[in-house]
């Protein structure tokens, strides 16, 4: 089980919380194109000025490697804090703990681009130390780079009182519903283009959960490993071993499988390509599979009927190009009804998955969307986060 405190379990009145966030957002000529990261944070950030504390916001920007890379200042992203937090944020080029003590009270402060320091992505302990002094109170609040182990994200939260921001407590909670301690049956749906960027979740997940939607561009390698033609789909060929290795580990450990039994089948990738619904083991050779076809999805929302937990990476076609969404959107669909009827306890993670469950509308009715991307994955795959273990011990 977790224990890690959280900020409600912190003094922080009169004192400068060190608050590790993830601001990592697009901006385009100066502007900030999508506030989204930024509007996930301001919960950590009123509840420390609500208690009295001073916010001293630790972000990184890009990727400067340990340069500074002018481009990559935090700087022009003040104004959308401030938006955003309804709140005036001092830019701290140099921090010190002077400059920091001598700000108001109640003031948030902001610190250039951790990533400008050598020591961080290498987690020197020297930054570690350094970073510390700069506050009494650590709060990671950065799910998305808690897979990371670096000064700002794992050493520091050894060094001072640690806890979890309102977006980390938040991640933790659904990811503990949905994995650590769920509901069962679990039902693990999986998707997307490729097996070979999804074997360790794979690996994972059929030692976890009870049922296995493989979809996507995946399901192609599975189908193809089971000596089906596959004509011009996207297909792994090279891992049709790995893929009957992964079904057989599944039959060991009673994890039922669903592979798609019909597909939607197109003579090209193209949005309302000319397209007909043929059974798996009919795909013309001049054709590839784009979505899972009626059939398949009548199975998989029967499975979602079963489940009491959903744990969802991955999109069951190609969703970017109409209408070889269908599948996905039906899925998407059914799991937010029956979040909504208070039957299924559903979380989702993933760039192109939280892009496919917006797209189709469904998202906010989901217990959870994660939108921490690479850290989501991991802890999917049952790696241990450095971020989230630091602040267990601390
Ligand atoms: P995520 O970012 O959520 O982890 P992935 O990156 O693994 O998801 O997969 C998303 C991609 O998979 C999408 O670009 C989608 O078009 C592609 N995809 C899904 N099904 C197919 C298919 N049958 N053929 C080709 N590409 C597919
Ligand atoms: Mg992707």
């Amino acid at each position: 089980m977790m224990s890690w405190k959280t900020l409600d379990d912190m003094e922080l009145a009169g004192r400068l919380v060190l608050t590790r966030v993830d601001i990592n957002v697009p901006v385009e000529n100066g502007e900030v194109t999508d506030a989204t990261r930024i509007e996930r944070i301001v919960p950590t950030v009123h509840d420390i000025l609500a208690a009295g504390g001073s916010p001293v916001l630790l972000a990184h920007f890009g990727r400067p490697k340990g340069k500074v890379v002018p481009e990559m200042s935090l700087r022009p992203l003040v104004p959308a804090l401030e938006k955003a937090f309804g709140h005036p944020v001092s830019f701290i080029e140099r921090p010190t703990r002077g400059a920091l003590e001598s700000l108001p009270e109640g003031a948030i402060a902001l610190i250039e681009n951790t990533r400008f320091a050598p020591g961080e992505e290498k987690n020197d302990p020297e930054m570690a130390k350094f970073l510390a002094s700069l506050g009494d109170v650590y709060c990671n609040d950065a799910f998305s780079a808690a897979h990371r182990a670096h000064a700002s994200t794992e050493g520091v939260a050894h060094l001072l009182p640690s806890c979890a921001g309102r977006l980390m407590e938040a991640e933790l909670k659904a990811l503990e519903a949905a994995l650590g301690a769920p509901k069962r049956p679990v039902l693990a749906v999986v998707g997307g283009a490729k097996v070979s960027t999804k074997l360790d979740l794979l690996a994972n997940l059929i030692s976890k959960v009870d049922m296995l939607v493989i979809g996507g561009g995946m399901a192609n390698t599975f189908l193809a490993a089971q000596g089906l033609d596959v004509g011009k789909s996207l297909c792994e060929h090279d891992l049709a071993e790995t893929a009957r290795e992964i079904m057989a580990k599944a039959q060991d450990t009673g994890c039922e499988i669903y592979l798609p039994s019909d597909v939607v089948v197109a003579e090209e990738f193209r949005a309302h390509a000319p397209n007909t619904v043929v059974a798996d083991t009919a795909v013309p050779s001049d054709c590839m599979i784009l979505d899972a076809g009626p059939d398949s999805v009548e199975r998989i929302l029967g499975a979602i009927d079963r489940a009491e937990t959903l744990i969802w990476n991955g999109p069951l076609g190609a969703f970017e190009i109409a209408p070889f969404d269908a599948a996905t959107n039906a899925a998407a669909a059914h799991a937010a009804a029956r979040t909504e009827a208070g039957e299924l306890v559903s979380v989702a993670g993933g760039g192109d998955t939280v892009a496919a469950l917006n797209k189709s509308g469904a998202a906010e009715r989901f217990t959870y969307i994660s939108t921490a991307g690479g850290a989501f994955l991991e802890w999917m795959e049952g790696k241990t986060l450095p971020g989230v273990a630091a602040l267990e011990q601390g």
